[in-house]
């Protein structure tokens, strides 16, 4: 007894440090995480680059959201680029080199040194800074948490890609060679292609350098405390297993947003805007009829050429479907937002089209006018379907968002995908799948998905006990 009183006199409130990757993504999903740590009375300092966090207050209401929790904390970190650098998915190999040598440095000297002051328990940092991460470094006393913002299919993958260079499966020798189907991946045998490998494997050389970046990333990821990741057992559970024979210390608590509506116990607006959100398209879907529309939109970083623009524009409209289209300023490499609807689409555009630059994505897909997604796979956007119960048509761009795509045709079968096609009669078809053709069949399997994405962020489900135990982790380190 005498030993428990002193300890709670030596009590501190636990404090975490959270550190995304300063993409829209990232930042997304990691700042659900803050407002559900905050909510649980854990103490926040969430880190960013001066660049991301002034987009953020600009364009979303973060500030007073985060007011009513006292103790948390925005606070910077350069990325040591120029003010004017675009820092956009085309330099990434630059911002990753400039966080390399500037960034990680400074970040190290402040853990080390108490920076965030002497209560700071432990770091959520993005995974993919794994090489900030030195399990031999004395000096850094909190336990440091990996956060992966990709999906958990994905994570295998990357795992399994030096088996596979061993096997002899990779190399893809060129294009002709897309098609063969990988028969020895752990856990997915007979599942992906070549061409649904993660996109870092579409070299024709195992010494191509962001290939062996890729894999020297992961073997990195040991070092991490734990692994916190988006995604639920209900989705994923076979995977999952596998991922916890390397990294047992695993939190599947996604989907993030669907945990943190039932942690508010309502609806909330989504905090993850780095551009102007245009909310006249929710008035525009309040006057189509239910489940008419098919939502279109690539994500944060997906670049595309004026000629793919106009395959999708002109496979929308001979769809015959309505659709609500965000196409960022920076959507179509070289137009800087100049966009003009062609003139031959200029009537089927008016009729059954709006297009915007930025949309409020959560409540779009919640939207009972909306039917179906044309998405891009990344994991934010392919978890949001997911809750909202919408089928989804797949149009991969890079990264995990090749595998998300046959997972959620294949695996999960959730709707069609359209890897590597940019083709308007195959854009028309594919909407027609799932917004006509084979519409039951998806909005079933959808609907069933989205029931057991809501049970496991719900007390008594898989997320919800992930979340509670990672809280009380936490709590226990802070003792
Ligand atoms: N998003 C949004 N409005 C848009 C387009 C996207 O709010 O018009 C959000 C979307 O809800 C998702 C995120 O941006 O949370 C994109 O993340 P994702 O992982 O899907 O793709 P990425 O942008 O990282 O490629």
């Amino acid at each position: 007894p005498t030993r428990l009183i002193a300890m709670e006199g030596e009590h501190q409130a636990p404090h975490v440090l959270i550190f995304p990757l300063p993409f829209q993504g990232h930042i997304n999903s990691m700042l659900k995480l803050a407002e559900l740590l905050s909510i649980a009375g854990i103490t926040v300092t969430f880190l960013n680059t001066p660049h991301s966090h002034n987009q953020l207050i600009h364009h979303s209401d973060v500030l007073s959201r985060f007011s009513r929790f006292p103790a948390f904390r925005f606070h910077t970190i350069i990325d040591g680029l120029p003010p004017d650098h675009p820092r956009t998915i085309k330099f990434f190999a630059q911002i990753i080199s400039s966080f390399d040598s500037i960034t990680k440095p400074i970040f190290r000297n402040w853990l080390v040194s108490g920076h965030f002051g002497s209560n700071l328990t432990c770091v959520v940092l993005d995974a993919f800074f794994k090489n900030f991460v030195d399990g031999n470094d004395d000096e850094v006393k909190q336990p440091i948490f990996g956060f992966r913002t990709i999906s958990a299919c994905c994570i295998w993958a990357y795992h399994c890609v030096p088996h596979l260079i061993d096997d002899g499966q990779l190399p893809i020798r060129g294009e002709e060679d897309m098609d063969r189907m990988i028969t020895n991946l752990p856990g997915m045998e007979n599942l992906l292609r070549c061409r649904d490998l993660p996109g870092f494997c579409r070299v024709t050389d195992t010494n191509d350098s962001v290939l062996q970046f890729n894999i020297k990333q992961t073997q990195r990821s040991n070092q991490f405390h734990a692994l916190i990741l988006n995604s639920f057992e209900d989705l994923d559970g076979p995977i999952l297993s596998k991922i916890r024979t390397l990294w047992p210390n695993l939190y599947a608590i996604g989907p993030l947003h669907s945990l943190l509506r039932t942690k508010l116990s309502r609806e909330t607006e989504a905090l993850n805007n780095l551009w102007e959100v245009d909310r006249t398209c929710l008035a525009w879907l309040d006057n189509q009829p239910p489940g008419s529309v098919i939502y279109v939109s690539f994500g944060s970083i997906t670049v595309m050429g004026n000629e793919g623009l106009m395959e999708f524009w002109h496979g929308l409209v001979n769809s015959g479907r309505n659709f609500l289209w965000v196409i960022r300023p920076d959507l179509v490499s070289g137009k800087n937002g100049e966009i003009e609807i062609p003139a031959e689409l200029e009537e089927g555009t008016k009729q059954r089209g709006y297009v915007v630059g930025w949309a409020p994505q959560e409540k779009v897909l919640s939207h009972e006018a909306v039917g179906g997604f044309l998405t891009h796979s990344g994991w934010n956007s392919t978890l949001e379907s997911i809750v909202a119960g919408k089928p989804m048509v797949c149009w991969p761009y890079t990264a995990d968002q090749q595998v998300n795509s046959r997972f959620v045709s294949n695996v999960w079968k959730l709707g069609v995908d359209m890897k590597d096609l940019c083709d308007r009669e195959i854009v028309a078809k594919m909407v027609n799948e799932i917004m006509v053709n084979r519409k039951e069949e998806f909005m079933r399997t959808a609907s069933e998905m989205a029931n057991l994405a809501r049970r496991s962020v719900s007390p008594g489900g898989s997320s919800y006990a992930d979340f509670d135990r990672l809280v009380n982790e936490i709590r226990l380190l802070s003792l």
